[in-house]
């Protein structure tokens, strides 16, 4: 943690994740994954757990239908796995938590509400009204 904390400096303390806020986001992004995963009865193996080996035995049984159910998941489930899995990805990098459009602190409020956010709600709003906006006229 030490290391990223440099790079931080010039940026407003009290928007920056502390270690427990992270790790509360942390387990909010691994539950949601693991729900998606669950649904869909696929594996990926940095998010199994001894939940999910104890469940393979008795999910023997009922493979056939549903292997249906996990083609279905192909769509917006897919989508947000992995948007959960760049999340994840980004806190062992030490770069959550950070605006990809102008690098500001995204706030911990809003990532409650949305772990998966890249962009702050300032860049967020830009890109829904530019967007909203090219439909309109
Ligand atoms: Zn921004």
């Amino acid at each position: 943690m030490l290391d990223h904390v440099k790079d931080a400096s010039d940026l407003p303390a009290d928007e920056y994740l502390t270690p427990k806020e992270l790790l509360e986001l942390h387990q909010i992004l691994v539950t949601q994954a693991n729900e998606l995963l669950d649904a869909g009865q696929q594996t990926v193996s940095t998010l199994t757990n001894e939940r999910d080996l104890e469940a393979d035995s008795l999910d023997v049984a009922t493979t056939e239908s549903d292997r249906d159910f996990s083609l279905r998941l192909a769509g917006r489930e897919r989508k947000m796995l992995s948007k959960i899995r760049y999340a994840l990805e980004c806190i062992d990098n030490g770069e959550y938590g950070t605006c990809e459009s102008c690098g500001v602190p995204i706030g911990f409020k809003r990532l409650m509400v949305r772990p998966v956010a890249r962009v702050c709600i300032d860049c967020k709003t830009q890109a829904e009204q530019l967007e909203r906006g090219s439909r309109v006229f």
